[in-house]
């Protein structure tokens, strides 16, 4: 099976991941996507982080009329920070016969050669980058290249950019602002719903 993982913080999970996953799909053949919110040790509590059962929910919501999608709460239940390498090593010892693939934004392929074991991870992996807004986008392939000269597979998929970030959102919801277009309808209601982020205080 050609297996990618899709790991984040997911607070929330919004349009601009789904869009990530479902333009991966159209350009790289794959099985599935294995979407993997990450454990923010409590000591680390970033601030305004939602419970993980509600990451799960809202990536539940998100991703459901998404064919060939998973939701994993391995990271959650691990102890320890969310390395990307563990999860890696984790993944290629169960999965022994899939070859993975690990999907990111661009934010995180530029920031890739400061990665916990970054090389490693480039020996377990081949990496799908989507671009997340026009500044970046042409700084993809130069930064690809110079990974390729380590070994690395890095697919650079060609995309009209979905701005927007969760810490963005956190914001917009803690103001009432309308995020419409920035999340899934179920996942809005499930906010509202559940008064995550601050909403209506
Ligand atoms: P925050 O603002 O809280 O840092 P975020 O919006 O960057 O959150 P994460 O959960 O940290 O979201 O991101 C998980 C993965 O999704 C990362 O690889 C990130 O680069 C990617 N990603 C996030 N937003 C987008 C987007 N709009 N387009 C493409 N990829 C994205």
């Amino acid at each position: 099976m050609r297996t990618a993982i899709f790991g984040g913080t997911f607070n929330p999970v919004h349009l601009g991941h789904k869009n990530a996953v479902k333009r991966v799909f159209e350009a790289v053949e794959l099985d599935r996507v294995i979407v993997l919110p990450d454990r923010i040790p409590p000591h680390k509590a970033v601030k305004e982080l939602a419970a993980e059962k509600d990451r799960l929910a809202m990536l539940e919501l998100t991703f459901s009329d998404v064919p060939q999608t998973e939701i994993s709460d391995y990271e959650l239940k691990r102890e320890g920070k969310s390395y990307s390498v563990i999860t890696l090593r984790h993944f290629s010892e169960t999965l022994p016969k899939d070859k993975l693939f690990f999907i990111m934004g661009s934010d995180m392929l530029l920031t890739f050669s400061k990665w916990y074991c970054w090389e490693e991870i480039l020996s377990l992996c081949t990496l799908i980058c989507v671009s997340r807004c026009d500044e970046d986008t042409g700084k993809l392939e130069p930064c690809a290249e110079s990974l390729r000269h380590f070994g690395g597979e890095v697919i650079i998929v060609p995309v009209e950019p979905f701005e927007v970030s969760s810490t963005q959102l956190r914001d917009m919801i803690r103001k009432n602002e309308d995020c419409s277009c920035y999340l899934d309808e179920n996942v809005v209601k499930y906010i509202t719903d559940n008064n995550l982020y601050g909403r209506g205080v």
